[in-house]
C-alpha cells in the first residue's frame, strides 16, 4: 500500500471479494509524469474508487533502452504528491521475466507460437502486415522474434466509454510479435500476462492504445484467461494526431501545485473542478462527484495552446 494511504476517506470500501473491481495504473518508466499521463491516472484512480474498488500500480519495465534512470521512483513520488495512493505492493515487470518466459516456453511448445526470422523489408514487401510465413516452414527456426499463431483475429470488442470497436481485419488476425528478435519481452505478452495476474477487472487507459485492446483480446482468450473491460479515455493532444508524450518532451507535471494540475485533469475529464485543499480531500470529493457519462466520448482532445 502506499504509504499514506488513508482508508477513513473511502468509509463506504466494501469487504472485496472475487468479483470487486479491480483497476490499475501501468505507467513506462521512460521520463516524468505529464499531463497526458496524469489524465490515465486520474481517470483509472477515479473509476476505481467510485466503483469501490482497488487501484494498483504497475511499472512496467521491461524496455531497457527506453527507460530513463530514476524514473520509476519519481513517478511514483508524483502519484503520492498528488494524493494517488494505491493498493498493495508496486509491481514491476521486471520481476516477472521468468513468468513470461514459461509462457512462451509452453506456447511454444502447443504450437501456439513460433520463431519468425523474417526482417523489417521483408515484412514491408509483404504490404507490412506479416503473412505467417515462418509458421509453414519446415524445418522451423529456433530463434529469432516470437509470434503467436493468430487463430482468433479477434477484430471487435466494446469500450465502455465509446462503444463497439473495430479493428482492421487484417491488423486483427496478424500473428503479431510476442517477444522481440533483441530479446525483449513485448509489451502486448507482458501486459495481458500482467493484467491476467493482478486480477484487474477493467483497463482504464488512454486512447492511443485502443488498437492494441484487440490485440490484447486475442491473447487474453488464447490463454483461457478471464477477458476485463476496457475504458480508453481521451487523448491529451498538442496537435491532431499528436498525444503528449515523454518522446516529445511534454513538461513533466509539477509536484509542488497538484491542485492546479488536478483541477486542469478533472476538466478534461468533463469533471466538475473540486475546493482547491489538501490532495486527499480534493480527490475524495472528485470520487463522490465522478460520472463516467460526463468523460467526453472521443479519441483526442486538442489542449488550447499553452494549457
Ligand atoms: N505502459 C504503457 C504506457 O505507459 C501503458 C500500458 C497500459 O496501460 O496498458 O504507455
Amino acid at each position: 500500500m502506499s504509504p499514506q494511504a488513508d482508508p477513513t476517506l473511502f468509509p463506504n470500501h466494501p469487504k472485496l471479494d472475487d468479483k470487486a473491481y479491480i483497476g490499475r495504473f501501468a505507467p513506462s518508466p521512460s521520463g516524468p509524469l505529464h499531463f497526458g499521463s496524469l489524465i490515465a491516472a486520474l481517470g483509472s484512480y477515479l473509476r476505481a474508487r467510485a466503483e469501490q474498488g482497488q487501484w494498483l500500480v504497475r511499472i512496467e519495465d521491461i524496455d531497457p533502452p527506453r527507460e530513463v534512470a530514476g524514473a520509476s521512483d519519481l513517478i511514483l513520488k508524483t502519484l503520492e504528491a498528488y494524493g494517488l495512493h494505491w493498493d498493495g505492493a508496486v509491481l514491476y515487470q521486471s520481476s516477472r521475466l521468468d513468468d513470461y518466459q514459461a509462457r512462451l516456453n509452453s506456447l511454444l511448445a502447443e504450437d501456439m507460437a513460433y520463431y519468425c526470422q523474417c526482417t523489417r523489408k521483408q515484412i514491408q514487401a509483404m504490404g507490412g502486415t506479416y503473412d505467417g510465413r515462418c509458421a509453414k516452414r519446415t524445418p522451423k527456426h529456433d530463434s529469432g522474434a516470437i509470434r503467436i499463431r493468430n487463430t482468433l483475429a479477434i477484430d471487435c470488442f466494446n469500450d465502455e466509454l465509446l462503444g463497439a470497436i473495430e479493428v482492421e481485419p487484417a491488423f486483427a488476425a496478424e500473428d503479431f510479435i510476442i517477444k522481440r528478435r533483441d530479446g525483449l519481452y513485448a509489451y502486448q505478452l507482458a501486459v495481458v500476462m500482467d493484467d491476467a495476474f493482478q486480477g484487474i477487472t477493467e483497463v482504464v487507459r488512454g486512447a492511443d492504445l485502443l488498437t492494441s485492446s484487440a490485440r490484447q483480446a486475442t491473447l487474453f482468450c488464447l490463454f483461457g484467461e478471464h477477458t476485463p473491460k476496457w475504458l480508453h479515455l481521451p487523448l491529451a493532444c498538442a496537435q491532431p494526431g499528436m498525444k503528449l508524450s515523454k518522446q516529445n518532451h511534454a513538461p513533466a507535471i509539477d509536484l509542488k501545485a497538484p491542485q492546479a494540475s488536478i483541477n486542469a485533469a478533472l476538466a478534461f475529464l468533463g469533471q466538475p473542478p473540486c475546493e482547491p485543499d489538501r490532495v486527499e480531500i480534493m480527490l475524495a470529493q472528485a470520487v463522490s462527484q465522478f460520472d463516467l457519462s460526463r468523460i467526453p466520448r472521443q479519441q483526442e482532445i486538442i489542449l488550447p495552446p499553452g494549457a
